[in-house]
């Protein structure tokens, strides 16, 4: 059994923006651990922190070259366009094509506190865009374009794990009933 419950669609942690790791430490190493056996449970190619209901900036991934753990993450520069079918652990069962810039450079740290400087693009690019975007409170489905986003809320208002007297989330100028 997955050691946390993702954290879905609805919930106010995934809207906040999560605070910057101050040290990296057993405990860290242990929540990142925790991450990566959820996110595998899943299965998934990527996890934040606040999807598990924790405030701090990190998030993991594996896009087939192995677990990896990204402590403070920011993206220094992009470039380029590419499209891809994202999807979220927090709306599961749902994707929809987003246009996102293909190449980033990402800098952060690992879990031993060295720098990290990594230069990614299609599906890992995508990760870390994605990923920091949770850190930042955003979910890609408020990336769509209206058409796209208005198909996405009509998906989720069906789904099963918003209950039925959940407050109605605050995406601009949209809401769930
Ligand atoms: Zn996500």
């Amino acid at each position: 059994m997955a050691p946390f419950t993702i954290r879905k669609f609805g919930d106010p942690v995934l809207r906040q923006r999560a605070a910057e790791v101050t040290a990296i430490d057993g405990k860290l190493a242990k929540l990142a651990d925790d991450m990566l056996v959820t996110m595998y449970d899943e299965p998934g190619a990527g996890l934040a922190a606040p999807q598990v209901g924790v405030q701090k900036r990190l998030f993991v991934y594996d896009v087939g070259d192995g677990p990896r753990t990204i402590v403070n993450p920011q993206i220094v520069e992009s470039d380029g366009e590419w499209a891809y079918d994202e999807g979220c652990l927090s709306i599961p069962g749902l994707s929809f094509e987003l246009v996102r810039p293909n190449h980033v450079h990402l800098v952060g740290y690992d879990l031993d506190g060295n720098e990290l400087s990594i230069e990614a693009s299609e599906l890992e690019g995508r990760c870390f865009q994605h990923e920091l975007d949770h850190l930042d409170g955003i979910l890609y489905i408020e990336r769509l374009d209206e058409d796209q986003r208005k198909a996405a809320l009509k998906a989720i208002r069906q789904m099963t794990f918003v209950p039925a007297d959940a407050p109605a989330p605050g995406l601009p100028g949209l809401s769930l009933r």
